[in-house]
C-alpha cells in the first residue's frame, strides 16, 4: 500500500554539497519526492521536532546541530516507503550502517548522520504536518 514518510537532508550534508546525492539515492530506490524545500529550523521547531527525545543525554547537542545551517525537508510517497527509507538510511551510527545506505557513504557521526527518517506510521503523519501544509501535498 502506498504510504508517506518524512525525510530531512540535515546539515551536514547540505553544507556539502550532498543534497542532490541523498535526493538521487531516494528516488533510484523507487521512493517519489512529493513535496521538498529548504528551511533554517528555528530553535522552538528543532525542539519541537525532536520532544520525543528531550529526556536524552544528546538532546540538547542535536537541536543545536539541527539549527546549524539549512536543511532540506521532503515528503516521499511509495509502497511501504516508511520502512524503505529506513532500510535506505541504515544504521543510526553511520559506522554501523551497512554498505549501500546513505548514512554510511554520506554520515559524519553518530550525530550528523545525514539524513532523518520517519521511523513510523503515526510519526509519519505527524512530521509530514510539521512542516508541510497540505495544500503543499497537492500534486
Ligand atoms: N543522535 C545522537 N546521539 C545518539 C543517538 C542519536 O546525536 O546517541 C541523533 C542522531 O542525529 C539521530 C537523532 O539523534 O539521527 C535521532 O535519534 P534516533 O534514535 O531517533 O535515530 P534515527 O531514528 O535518526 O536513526
Ligand atoms: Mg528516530
Amino acid at each position: 500500500m502506498s504510504e508517506l514518510t518524512f525525510s530531512i537532508v540535515k546539515p551536514d550534508a547540505v553544507e556539502r554539497n550532498l543534497v542532490g546525492a541523498v535526493l538521487a539515492m531516494i528516488e533510484a530506490a523507487g521512493l517519489t519526492i512529493k513535496a521538498t524545500k529548504m528551511i533554517r529550523m528555528t530553535k522552538e521547531q528543532a525542539e519541537g521536532f525532536y520532544a520525543v527525545h528531550k529526556a536524552r543525554p544528546f538532546y540538547n547537542d542535536l537541536v543545536a546541530y539541527m539549527i546549524s545551517g539549512p536543511v532540506v525537508v521532503s515528503v516521499l510517497e511509495g509502497d511501504n516507503a516508511i520502512a524503505r527509507y529506513r532500510d535506505l538510511m541504515g544504521a543510526t551510527n553511520p559506522a554501523q550502517a551497512a554498505e549501500g545506505t546513505i548514512r554510511k557513504k554520506y554520515g559524519k557521526n553518530i550525530e550528523a548522520n545525514a539524513c532523518h527518517g520517519s521511523d513510523g506510521p503515526d510519526t509519519a503523519k505527524t512530521e509530514v504536518s510539521f512542516f508541510f501544509s497540505q495544500l503543499e501535498l497537492v500534486n
